[in-house]
């Protein structure tokens, strides 16, 4: 007897038809199962994928879009300072209210793990104090990790500082931002100490490196390097790279060599980058995303996400993984039929590793998280970036989306004699 049995479903490679039987929270059987089960879904031919896993996304500045003021120019300048001036009048209360919608939201799509990124910049810590909280909440439903992003550096003594609260009060991860910090100097010695830092403390690294548009920023090479050094490898993650779509192609080949050697990971967030990016260029101007391609086929992990949701970087954001899906292979000129099921797995297994989820997938013994969507295989889904119809969270469903149907009253008008036009 299965508290959850699914009868009929796919997976998104496959065509054969396989039920999926849960125990409690697992995975226990897959195949063709005649058993009974407390609660029987019919799957209807639809495709069973695992969850989709959110790598970057900063949950504290989620919602503040137009508060103080909209972000006029849409530089990352002037973001910070409105970013600055909201936060002064942040409450405890306020932050966990807006991160809860956001989960809430964006587990209704299917995202059951997720890295939230917290300034800790503010001298209060207030929005750390209020995820901290948060995250022991949503537990039962998704798995936060929460990294500790010091957006005002940390050359100063106060910005080392409160990044060593974040840690006593029990950080999962910690962040740089060299590229910011005022000399080359400077960005290097803010790299050594957070990697100091990340091995007394046993965080992992989640690094926010050459998030400009300046061919002369280079910090990859150096994270790279500690990374390789440090033995930290694969603890170690970097997002952004845009500088890295500026550098010249014998620079470009080292630097991949140098991230392959390290075994570090890289995030890319393709929707903040189509509008931060390329703002100061002359024509012709730079597509605002990394090397993803070039990466990919070095075989460096590479992850999708999400990042800024209508913040005072972002003025868009719906949650969905799908949607920055659909903007990378735009901008990442990945048009081929093998990079839409390259592209999907930059949301889903990717990223799984990144986050270093145990028991993840669609197999015997896996935990039960799994999303019945309406698709015929990657490139459609992420064409189409349907709904999930049913989330299902350590073998409980916890979020049902009914497929819109359109009804076109104008039908009849539209009929080409007796031929049916079905490709839609
Ligand atoms: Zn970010």
């Amino acid at each position: 007897m299965y508290d959850l049995l699914i009868k009929g479903v796919r997976r998104l490679t496959d065509s054969e038809s396989i039920d999926i039987g849960i125990k409690q929270d697992r995975i226990v059987a897959i195949g063709s199962i005649s058993d009974s089960a407390l609660k029987t879904i019919d799957g209807k031919g639809r495709v069973v994928l695992p969850p989709y896993v959110e790598s970057h996304i900063h949950l504290d500045t989620a919602l503040t879009c137009g508060f103080p003021a909209f972000n006029q120019s849409g530089e990352l300048f002037e973001g910070i300072k409105l970013w600055n001036e909201y936060r002064q009048t942040m409450t405890e209360k306020e932050v966990t209210s807006r991160a809860l919608d956001v989960i809430r939201t964006m587990a209704g799509q299917g995202v059951l793990f997720m890295r939230s990124m917290v300034d800790v910049s503010d001298p209060n810590l207030i929005a750390l104090k209020a995820l901290l909280q948060v995250k022991k909440q949503v537990a039962p439903f998704m798995a936060l990790q929460l990294v500790a992003f010091p957006q005002s550096g940390l050359s100063s003594q106060a910005g080392r500082e409160q990044l060593d609260q974040a840690i006593a009060l029990g950080i999962d991860g910690i962040s740089a931002v060299p590229h910011l910090e005022p000399t080359r100097e400077k960005g290097v010695a803010s790299l050594v100490y957070c990697f100091q830092r990340a091995q007394e403390s046993n965080c992992f690294l989640h690094i926010f490196c050459d998030e400009i548009d300046d061919l002369q920023s280079r910090y990859l090479e150096v994270v790279a390097d500690l990374a390789y050094e440090s033995g930290l490898k694969e603890r170690v993650t970097v997002s952004h790279l845009n500088a890295m779509s500026y550098y010249n192609e014998a620079y470009v080949r080292k630097v991949i060599s140098l991230v392959k050697r390290a075994e570090i990971n890289v995030v890319t967030a393709p929707l903040i980058s189509s509008v931060m990016q390329g703002r100061l260029d002359s024509w012709p101007k730079g597509r605002g995303i990394t090397r993803v391609k070039d990466l990919h086929e070095a075989g460096v992990p590479v992850a999708i996400a999400h990042d800024d949701f209508l913040s005072p970087f972002y003025p868009l954001g719906t949650g969905s993984l799908l949607n920055a899906c659909h903007m990378l292979i735009h901008l990442a000129h990945m048009t081929g039929l093998d990079d839409f099921q390259d592209v999907f797995e930059m949301i889903t297994s990717t990223p799984a590793k990144i986050l270093n989820i145990d028991n993840y997938g669609i197999k015997k013994g896996c935990l039960a998280n799994l999303l019945l969507v309406t698709a015929s295989d990657a490139h459609d889904l992420i064409r189409r970036q349907p709904v999930a119809e049913v989330v299902i969270s350590q073998g409980h469903i916890i979020a049902e989306t009914p497929l819109q149907q359109t009804v076109l009253h104008v039908a009849d008008t539209l009929k080409l004699n007796d031929e049916k036009l079905d490709f839609v």
